[in-house]
Protein backbone atom coordinates (compact mmCIF):
# COMPACT_ATOMS: atom_id res chain seq x y z
CA UNK A 1 0.00 0.00 0.00
CA UNK A 2 1.20 3.72 -0.98
CA UNK A 3 1.98 6.33 1.26
CA UNK A 4 -0.70 8.91 1.97
CA UNK A 5 -0.27 11.77 0.00
CA UNK A 6 -3.96 13.50 0.65
CA UNK A 7 -4.54 16.42 3.09
CA UNK A 8 -3.07 15.63 6.40
CA UNK A 9 -6.02 17.30 8.13
CA UNK A 10 -8.52 15.42 6.60
CA UNK A 11 -7.19 12.48 8.30
CA UNK A 12 -7.55 14.51 11.39
CA UNK A 13 -11.17 15.17 11.34
CA UNK A 14 -12.00 11.22 10.05
CA UNK A 15 -10.66 9.77 13.26
CA UNK A 16 -12.32 13.00 15.38
CA UNK A 17 -9.09 14.31 17.04
CA UNK A 18 -5.98 16.29 16.68
CA UNK A 19 -3.43 14.12 15.10
CA UNK A 20 -0.75 16.47 15.08
CA UNK A 21 0.46 15.96 11.65
CA UNK A 22 1.74 19.43 10.83
CA UNK A 23 3.49 20.34 13.22
CA UNK A 24 3.42 24.39 14.72
CA UNK A 25 -0.32 24.70 12.56
CA UNK A 26 -1.76 21.84 14.65
CA UNK A 27 -1.42 24.35 18.18
CA UNK A 28 -3.09 27.11 16.19
CA UNK A 29 -6.49 28.32 15.76
CA UNK A 30 -6.31 27.12 11.92
CA UNK A 31 -6.64 23.73 13.22
CA UNK A 32 -8.84 22.14 11.21
CA UNK A 33 -10.16 20.28 14.35
CA UNK A 34 -10.69 23.44 15.86
CA UNK A 35 -12.80 24.66 12.95
CA UNK A 36 -14.65 21.66 11.12
CA UNK A 37 -14.27 18.59 13.60
CA UNK A 38 -16.57 16.40 11.61
CA UNK A 39 -15.59 13.82 9.40
CA UNK A 40 -14.79 15.04 5.53
CA UNK A 41 -17.14 14.42 2.88
CA UNK A 42 -20.61 14.28 1.80
CA UNK A 43 -21.73 12.46 4.78
CA UNK A 44 -19.67 13.80 7.54
CA UNK A 45 -22.20 15.68 9.31
CA UNK A 46 -24.28 12.52 9.31
CA UNK A 47 -25.09 10.39 12.60
CA UNK A 48 -23.21 7.16 12.33
CA UNK A 49 -24.06 3.50 14.08
CA UNK A 50 -20.41 1.99 14.48
CA UNK A 51 -20.77 -1.99 14.75
CA UNK A 52 -17.59 -3.31 16.96
CA UNK A 53 -15.48 -3.95 13.60
CA UNK A 54 -15.48 -0.61 13.03
CA UNK A 55 -14.43 0.66 16.40
CA UNK A 56 -11.15 -1.91 16.23
CA UNK A 57 -10.66 -0.32 12.63
CA UNK A 58 -10.67 3.33 13.39
CA UNK A 59 -8.33 2.87 16.18
CA UNK A 60 -6.28 0.98 14.64
CA UNK A 61 -6.22 3.60 11.44
CA UNK A 62 -5.64 6.52 13.67
CA UNK A 63 -2.52 4.73 15.24
CA UNK A 64 -0.80 4.21 11.59
CA UNK A 65 -1.94 7.97 11.42
CA UNK A 66 -0.38 9.34 14.21
CA UNK A 67 3.30 7.50 13.39
CA UNK A 68 3.23 7.40 9.92
CA UNK A 69 3.16 3.46 9.62
CA UNK A 70 1.79 1.52 6.79
CA UNK A 71 -0.14 -1.63 6.85
CA UNK A 72 2.64 -4.06 6.23
CA UNK A 73 4.52 -2.04 9.01
CA UNK A 74 1.85 -2.03 11.28
CA UNK A 75 1.24 -5.85 10.94
CA UNK A 76 4.80 -6.46 11.12
CA UNK A 77 5.14 -4.46 14.51
CA UNK A 78 2.11 -6.43 16.28
CA UNK A 79 3.02 -9.71 15.34
CA UNK A 80 5.99 -8.77 17.20
CA UNK A 81 4.41 -7.01 20.16
CA UNK A 82 2.42 -10.35 20.37
CA UNK A 83 5.73 -12.49 20.84
CA UNK A 84 6.85 -10.17 23.52
CA UNK A 85 6.03 -10.43 27.26
CA UNK A 86 3.47 -8.77 29.28
CA UNK A 87 0.65 -7.35 27.28
CA UNK A 88 -0.20 -6.99 23.55
CA UNK A 89 -1.28 -3.56 23.31
CA UNK A 90 0.99 -1.68 25.50
CA UNK A 91 4.11 -3.94 23.45
CA UNK A 92 2.97 -2.70 20.50
CA UNK A 93 2.96 1.31 21.48
CA UNK A 94 6.13 0.60 22.78
CA UNK A 95 7.56 -0.33 19.65
CA UNK A 96 6.06 2.82 17.35
CA UNK A 97 7.53 4.68 20.29
CA UNK A 98 10.84 3.33 19.92
CA UNK A 99 10.98 3.91 16.13
CA UNK A 100 13.61 6.26 15.47
CA UNK A 101 11.34 8.64 13.46
CA UNK A 102 9.57 9.17 16.89
CA UNK A 103 12.02 9.54 18.76
CA UNK A 104 13.49 12.24 16.63
CA UNK A 105 10.25 14.18 16.83
CA UNK A 106 10.22 13.35 20.83
CA UNK A 107 13.38 14.76 21.33
CA UNK A 108 12.01 18.16 20.10
CA UNK A 109 14.34 17.89 16.85
CA UNK A 110 11.53 17.69 14.21
CA UNK A 111 7.97 19.63 14.11
CA UNK A 112 6.18 16.19 13.25
CA UNK A 113 6.78 12.46 12.98
CA UNK A 114 6.66 13.29 8.98
CA UNK A 115 9.29 15.92 9.23
CA UNK A 116 11.22 13.40 11.63
CA UNK A 117 10.94 11.21 9.09
CA UNK A 118 12.41 13.10 6.38
CA UNK A 119 15.27 14.14 8.10
CA UNK A 120 16.19 11.53 8.81
CA UNK A 121 15.74 10.21 5.28
CA UNK A 122 17.98 12.70 4.30
CA UNK A 123 20.96 11.41 6.52
CA UNK A 124 20.84 14.23 9.35
CA UNK A 125 21.32 10.99 11.97
CA UNK A 126 23.71 9.48 13.93
CA UNK A 127 22.91 6.32 15.79
CA UNK A 128 25.42 5.26 18.59
CA UNK A 129 28.31 7.28 16.21
CA UNK A 130 26.84 5.82 12.80
CA UNK A 131 25.38 7.27 10.02
CA UNK A 132 21.92 6.05 9.85
CA UNK A 133 19.05 6.54 7.28
CA UNK A 134 15.72 4.08 8.25
CA UNK A 135 12.94 5.98 10.06
CA UNK A 136 12.03 2.58 11.16
CA UNK A 137 14.88 1.16 13.13
CA UNK A 138 13.71 0.69 16.41
CA UNK A 139 16.05 1.93 19.49
CA UNK A 140 16.74 0.12 22.09
CA UNK A 141 18.07 0.75 25.83
CA UNK A 142 21.46 2.73 26.00
CA UNK A 143 21.58 3.50 22.11
CA UNK A 144 22.11 7.59 21.49
CA UNK A 145 20.64 9.65 18.86
CA UNK A 146 22.18 12.59 17.90
CA UNK A 147 22.40 15.08 14.51
CA UNK A 148 25.49 14.41 12.04
CA UNK A 149 28.14 16.94 13.39
CA UNK A 150 28.15 19.17 9.74
CA UNK A 151 23.85 19.18 9.95
CA UNK A 152 24.68 20.64 13.61
CA UNK A 153 25.00 24.03 12.17
CA UNK A 154 22.25 24.25 9.52
CA UNK A 155 19.76 26.63 9.79
CA UNK A 156 17.08 24.16 9.83
CA UNK A 157 18.28 22.11 13.24
CA UNK A 158 19.10 26.29 14.56
CA UNK A 159 15.26 26.71 14.16
CA UNK A 160 14.03 23.43 14.72
CA UNK A 161 16.33 23.68 18.37
CA UNK A 162 14.37 27.33 18.57
CA UNK A 163 11.07 26.34 18.29
CA UNK A 164 10.96 23.33 20.54
CA UNK A 165 12.92 24.32 23.24
CA UNK A 166 10.23 24.80 25.58
CA UNK A 167 9.14 20.99 24.58
CA UNK A 168 9.53 18.45 27.14
CA UNK A 169 11.25 15.29 25.94
CA UNK A 170 9.63 11.81 27.82
CA UNK A 171 11.28 10.78 31.00
CA UNK A 172 12.47 7.07 28.80
CA UNK A 173 15.03 10.08 26.91
CA UNK A 174 17.80 11.57 28.62
CA UNK A 175 17.88 14.58 25.89
CA UNK A 176 19.70 17.35 25.45
CA UNK A 177 17.88 19.57 22.56
CA UNK A 178 20.86 22.54 22.63
CA UNK A 179 23.14 19.59 21.84
CA UNK A 180 20.85 17.77 19.24
CA UNK A 181 21.34 14.37 21.18
CA UNK A 182 19.36 11.83 23.27
CA UNK A 183 19.74 8.41 25.12
CA UNK A 184 17.50 5.89 25.72
CA UNK A 185 17.77 5.45 29.28
CA UNK A 186 14.56 3.29 29.69
CA UNK A 187 11.82 1.54 27.52
CA UNK A 188 9.08 3.41 27.12
CA UNK A 189 5.72 2.21 28.97
CA UNK A 190 1.72 2.67 28.21
CA UNK A 191 1.65 5.95 31.05
CA UNK A 192 4.55 7.32 29.03
CA UNK A 193 2.80 7.81 26.07
CA UNK A 194 0.62 10.65 26.51
CA UNK A 195 -1.68 9.08 23.50
CA UNK A 196 -5.93 8.73 23.49
CA UNK A 197 -5.64 5.28 22.43
CA UNK A 198 -7.58 2.13 22.73
CA UNK A 199 -5.16 -0.36 22.01
CA UNK A 200 -7.35 -3.29 22.98
CA UNK A 201 -9.25 -2.74 20.15
CA UNK A 202 -6.49 -2.67 18.28
CA UNK A 203 -5.61 -6.20 19.87
CA UNK A 204 -9.22 -7.53 19.66
CA UNK A 205 -9.22 -6.65 15.65
CA UNK A 206 -6.23 -8.39 15.01
CA UNK A 207 -6.55 -11.83 17.32
CA UNK A 208 -10.05 -12.18 14.72
FE1 LIG B 1 -4.62 17.58 12.49
FE2 LIG B 1 -2.68 19.34 12.74
FE3 LIG B 1 -4.42 19.53 10.70
FE4 LIG B 1 -5.16 20.09 13.20
S1 LIG B 1 -3.67 21.20 11.94
S2 LIG B 1 -6.30 18.89 11.74
S3 LIG B 1 -3.99 18.56 14.37
S4 LIG B 1 -2.93 17.88 11.05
Amino acid sequence: MARYTGASCRQCRREGMKLFLKGERCHTDKCAIEKRNYAPGQHGQGRKKVSNYGLQLREKQKVKRIYGVLETQFRNLYERADKMPGITGENLLSLLERRLDNVVYRMGLASSRKEARQLVTHGHFTLNGNKVDIPSITVKADDVIAVKENSKTSAKFKALVEANASKVAPKWLDANLEGMSAKVVAMPTREDIDLEIAEHLIVELYSK
